[in-house]
């Protein structure tokens, strides 16, 4: 089926129902509300003469509106377009044209950044367009921009009015559209992360991510009566995908703590509203743990949730499993090409398994480890790990050349991390092929340098990079952040790894820094430290 019938049949089946819940927006939602909600900015955005396929940004941190947007626009077999929300200009100008989008849903003035004045320094003519007129030099397929929130700002739309301006034409028209839409067509476009380069902006189906939401509500076994609290972004997929589609498929709410990540936000909400599931990456765990209300706050609600996106500390899970209550937690894997959950762990894993592994390979998907000429490895032995099925995206939007790189013609995404699978299927996530240093012909990960580091007393937090050298080709660079008051030495840290592990990788330079470079889903950039490091050291 497609997203907007799966909207339909959560309004039928649980009607009555919460779907979405945002306290600071006054928002409590049924499913009946969000069908109805969603079919009337749909008709709206059909006023605006777009029609199926044609493409519609979303730029705004979580909120209701984002999650109406991407409702309205599968119901009306609009293409959503997710834009970051930590996008500047160029970023912005990128995205937009890339994907030739016609209609832009704008934030306002953030505490971060002001969205409209951004937008207008690309655009100028937006001071004197009519709305739906824009013809901008810097964005030549532009004609819509609406922004949210009240104020009336020239040449744009507000997004309020959208459902007002459609007339009995327009219902017509979004009720023929629904039985044309299949399950293949592209529904949404999302930029990966830009952890290892510049976005790419993957073409993903209604089945592509459908599928995948619901396959990650089984696996943590989501019913009616659960409330996922969803702090992670709505513009990734680990929020649109994982939360949203997990919980239409599921009858769950939808439950959104704070426009941005805010871990005091996440407790009280948790708190308040009785949520049963938490989703998040590493770092807003560690972040919630270490806050001071932690201690005071009633957990006991929670059962399950999700940590990933970057690779989960044995020591964070077990934190969360027994501290926070969540018994059933899990650990899933994934990417943006694979809409994006490959595997995860499920919830009556051993427990070993369960915070060490990435888990087994998703119901109808296949995943495979493979060497450098393609073929499969022996269990145990490190390869980049392949995916295959349902979840494989279309492809890079308009970029075949990439797309070819990215899928075999047997349909295998290779996914650009290294990877083990033990006897029994589960995967260990060892590190990105990009990431791996060979020094004098040896291959090193440098997250098990990392992971080593991580047990000295002094170290808040460390990166290994390989930089150039004469004579080892690659050497290994340790960036290193010291807890707060501590000091070390570069001597120090290196005898604490000489005779604990092997010599080749003992890092050749130690740097102090105070922080990394991140993306906003709160990604390391190691190509940025990386390049850093050469510029110093090289
Ligand atoms: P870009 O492709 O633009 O460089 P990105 O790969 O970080 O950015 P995403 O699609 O958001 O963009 O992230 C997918 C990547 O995140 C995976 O390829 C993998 O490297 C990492 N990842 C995701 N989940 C896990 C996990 N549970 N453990 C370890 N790594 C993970
Ligand atoms: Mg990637």
């Amino acid at each position: 089926i497609t997203i907007g019938e799966a909207l339909a049949r959560a309004a039928h089946q649980w009607g009555d129902r919460e779907a979405l819940v945002i306290a600071h927006q006054n928002v409590r939602w049924t499913w009946g509300d969000l069908l109805q909600r969603s079919d009337a900015l749909a008709a709206g955005l059909l006023s605006l003469g777009l029609e199926p396929g044609d493409r519609v940004g979303i730029w705004a941190p979580n909120c209701a509106e984002w999650t109406l947007m991407q409702f309205a626009t599968a119901r009306a077999g609009l293409i959503l377009v997710n834009i970051n929300p930590a996008y500047r200009s160029s970023e912005l100008a990128y995205a937009l044209n890339k994907v030739s989008c016609k209609a832009l849903v704008l934030a306002p003035a953030l505490k971060t950044s002001n969205y409209i004045e951004i937008l207008q320094s690309l655009a100028p003519e937006l001071g004197t367009c009519q709305p739906g007129e824009l013809q901008a030099q810097a964005l030549p397929h532009l004609r819509w921009a609406v922004r949210l929130g009240e104020a009336k700002t020239a040449g744009m739309l507000k997004f309020d009015e959208l459902p007002t301006r459609a007339g009995p034409g327009h219902r017509e028209q979004l009720a023929s559209i629904g039985p044309r839409l299949a399950p293949t067509d592209p529904i949404n476009i999302q930029f990966t992360s830009g952890t290892t380069g510049f976005p790419k902006g993957a073409t993903l189906t209604h089945r592509n991510i459908l599928n995948n939401g619901f396959f990650v509500g089984e696996a943590i076994r989501l019913t009616p009566e659960d409330r996922i609290c969803i702090p992670v972004p709505l513009y990734h997929c680990f929020g649109m995908v994982m939360g949203n589609l997990a919980c239409v498929t599921h009858g769950c709410a939808m439950v959104y703590p704070s426009e941005a990540f805010d871990p005091a936000a996440v407790l009280q909400v948790v708190q308040a509203e009785r949520c049963t599931a938490l989703y998040g990456v590493p770092t807003m765990f560690i972040a919630a743990l270490d806050h001071p209300q932690f201690a005071a706050t009633d957990l006991s609600s929670l059962r399950t949730g999700i940590m990933a996106g970057s690779p989960c500390p044995i020591e964070v899970m077990k934190r969360v499993q027994t501290q926070m209550n969540m018994r059933e937690v899990t650990i899933a894997y994934g990417m943006t090409e694979t809409s994006p959950v490959s595997t995860q762990s499920a919830v009556d894993d051993p427990v070993d398994r369960r915070v060490s592994t990435v888990g087994r390979v998703q119901p109808h998907l296949e995943v495979r480890i493979v060497d450098g000429d393609n073929r499969p490895v022996p269990r145990g032995v490190v390869g980049e790990l392949c995916t295959r099925g349902y979840s494989v995206m279309q492809g890079y939007w308009d970029d075949a050349e990439k797309t070819r790189e990215a899928i075999d013609p047997e349909g295998w995404m290779h996914t650009g991390d290294l990877a083990t699978m033990d006897a029994e299927g589960y995967v260990n996530i060892v590190g990105r092929l990009k990431d791996m240093v060979i020094r004098g012909g040896e291959n090193v990960y440098p997250r098990e340098i990392e992971e080593f580091y991580y047990r000295h007393p002094k170290i808040q937090d460390v990166q290994v990079v390989g930089v150039p050298d004469p004579r080892f080709g690659e050497v290994l660079c340790a960036c290193v952040v010291l807890k707060p008051g501590e000091k070390a030495t570069v001597q120090e840290l290196q005898d604490f790894a000489r005779g604990q592990i092997a010599h080749y990788k003992v890092p050749a330079y130690i740097e102090f820094v105070e922080t990394f470079p991140m993306t906003i889903t709160g990604k390391i950039q190691k190509f940025v430290l990386r390049e850093a490091m050469e510029k110093k050291l090289g």
